[in-house]
Order: structure tokens, then C-alpha cells, then sequence
């Protein structure tokens, strides 16, 4: 989609540093992480938010899937948080869907 920085990720019009990539999900280094271990895992198809899946549900499967992999690649065995901004109250500031994969050191815990 056009104007969508992160659509301008997957097309390598905007530089991000890569971790993972095959045809349908890209991952790469959030660029103001908030955990030693901050990745930030996207369809390259463009999806606003979790709230637009729809049928896309393999595809929400392997974002998922794919940040346990990474997890275990990054040696984050003591835990780790996935999660899914949607929308304003939910404090999703980039509007393509996008897990964060966040670790490497005990989380806080308040939820809101
Ligand atoms: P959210 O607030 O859930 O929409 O998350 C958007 C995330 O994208 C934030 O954690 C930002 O730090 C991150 N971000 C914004 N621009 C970039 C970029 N160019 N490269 C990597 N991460 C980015
Ligand atoms: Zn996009």
C-alpha cells in the first residue's frame, strides 16, 4: 500500500535490519526497542490490523508461529512476550499488522 512505511520496508525502499524473510512474512529489528530482544514481525501483504485477518487466518498462524521460531533462535528461554497493537486506543501507531516479539529480560507486567 502505498505510503505505508512498512510496506515500504518489505519493498527495501526504507532500510530495516533484517532477521527473517520468506514470501509471505518479513521480520526485522524495531527501531526503538523496548527489550534487548525487540523484532517486529509483518505480513508482506498489506493488513491494517489484527482486526483485518479475516480469512487470512494461515497467514496470522505463521506470524505467530514464526516469532515462537525466532524466539528460540534468540535463546529468549526464560520467556517473552507476543502482541498485537489494534487502532488508537491501542496504541498501534504503524497501520500494517505487526507482532512485536519482545525479551531478553523480565517484562512488566501491567496490562494497560
Ligand atoms: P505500534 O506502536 O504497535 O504500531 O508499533 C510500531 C513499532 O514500529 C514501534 O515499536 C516503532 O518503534 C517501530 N518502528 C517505527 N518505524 C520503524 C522503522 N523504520 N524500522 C523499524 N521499526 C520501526
Ligand atoms: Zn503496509
Amino acid at each position: 500500500m502505498k505510503d505505508c512505511l512498512f510496506c515500504k520496508i518489505v519493498k527495501n525502499e526504507i532500510p530495516s535490519e533484517k532477521v527473517f524473510e520468506d514470501d509471505d512474512v518479513l521480520a526485522f529489528k524495531d527501531i526503538s526497542p523496548q527489550a534487548p530482544i525487540h523484532l517486529l514481525i509483518i505480513p508482506k501483504k498489506h493488513i491494517d490490523s489484527a482486526k483485518d485477518i479475516g480469512d487470512e487466518t494461515l497467514l496470522a498462524g505463521k506470524l505467530v508461529s514464526t516469532a515462537v521460531t525466532l524466539a528460540d533462535r534468540y535463546h529468549l528461554d526464560m520467556g517473552y512476550r507476543i502482541l498485537t497493537n489494534v487502532g488508537e486506543h491501542g496504541g498501534q501507531t504503524v497501520k500494517h499488522l505487526h507482532f512485536h516479539l519482545l525479551g531478553g529480560r523480565t517484562l512488566n507486567t501491567t496490562m494497560g
